[in-house]
């Protein structure tokens, strides 16, 4: 072990509870302290539809602390937005904190700033729709391509059921399939310890997976959207941000069925949701890997999540070309698709055999 060093960073505060927006200053105060001089502007980075609904909340109770609120509205998830938002906030000479507050879209990119700005930086998410809520990763897209930048861990993440209750249902439910999918990832990520001599973490890999276990045990509740099914799936999406935050990469959360959905998110204008094609993805990897790819499938039919092609909008050709890409994508994440990934005949086969067309 001479000269290994291995980094953890964690948030250091989870809030989870009922109708606790309104009281973000408290808990940001616990954890930032008063507005002093050098830190006394917060910016808020949110989508247009929840700005509207819960911005004003938020802006009021750190305005209520001193601190000088301000709001950037986050139009898309690409490298090129998040630098025009990087832009905005570093004039602020007097950066105290980054705030996301929305879905994937404004939390990847208040992350990215606030790690580039130097800044803390505090996770809101209003929707239960993936695990980028605790990752120290933001997702972005540039140069066509999704990419995964590393960034910071929250120092601090507020998760208020009572806002995330509110969401359309369909995004809650594609949350399931986002932590579904750590089966294949842990599975993954220890084919490349094995074949490539990867470095794995083992707890981080157990608790990623603990995560996918938590939730298939909670299937029915998840289903009917009902209080304890919303927290077993804010745990679970919280814990697999952890697995991240502790193995230093995303490793324990992505995998082959990762590199399946970005590339359906690459060839079609209007893709699916993240966690609707991860799920799909974990049914056709859970096959190659020889695990219980029926089990997977069911699960998802339970949840009302897509298990086939045409449930998720997608014609045959694209899913068979989005399998044989997928390995390209990230050429240094080894899968179980290989190095040189699928042929469009196994591709083609795969489909079939786990019904996917
Ligand atoms: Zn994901």
């Amino acid at each position: 072990m001479g000269g290994f060093i291995h980094v953890i960073d964690l948030p250091r505060k989870v809030v989870i509870g009922y109708d606790i927006l309104g009281d973000i200053g408290s808990y940001f105060r616990e954890v930032l302290g008063l507005p002093h001089e050098g830190a006394y502007e917060v910016y808020v980075v949110s989508g247009s539809t929840v700005a509207k609904r819960y911005y004003s909340l938020v802006r009021d109770s750190l305005s209520e602390l001193g601190y000088e609120v301000k709001l950037v509205i986050a139009r898309d998830s690409t490298v090129s937005e998040a630098e025009r938002v990087i832009e905005i906030m570093s004039n602020s000479k007097e950066l105290a904190a980054v705030v996301g507050l929305g879905g994937g879209k404004s939390i990847d990119i208040a992350k990215y700033a606030a790690s580039k700005l130097g800044a803390p930086f505090i996770s809101v998410p209003t929707v239960a729709s993936h695990d980028g809520i605790t990752s120290p990763f933001a997702s972005l897209k540039g140069f066509g391509k999704p990419v995964s930048k590393p960034a910071r861990a929250p120092v601090m993440i507020i998760i208020d059921v009572s806002v995330i209750k509110e969401a359309p249902p369909r995004y809650n439910r594609a949350g399931f399939g986002d932590i579904i999918g750590k089966y294949t990832a842990v599975r993954d990520w220890r084919l490349a310890h094995r074949l490539k001599g990867e470095y794995y973490g083992g707890y981080a890999a157990s608790l990623a997976l603990m995560s996918a276990r938590h939730v298939s045990r909670h299937v029915d509740e998840i289903a009917a959207g009902t209080d304890e099914g919303l927290r077993v799936l804010l745990e679970a999406l919280v814990s697999s941000g952890v697995a991240m935050c502790i193995a230093g990469s995303t490793r324990p959360a992505s995998g082959s069925e990762h590199l399946f959905a970005h590339a359906v998110t690459m060839l079609v204008r209007d893709p699916p949701l993240h966690g609707e094609l991860v799920g799909l993805g974990t049914i056709m990897m859970s096959y190659l890997h020889g695990l219980k790819w029926r089990k997977i499938r069911s699960m998802l039919e339970r949840l009302g999540l897509p298990t086939t092609a045409a449930e998720a909008g997608l014609d045959e050709d694209i899913v068979v070309k989005a399998l044989v890409m997928a390995a390209s994508i990230r050429p240094e994440r080894y899968t179980i698709l290989g190095e040189r990934g699928l042929t469009e005949e196994a591709a083609r086969r795969l489909v079939r055999v786990t019904r996917i067309v």
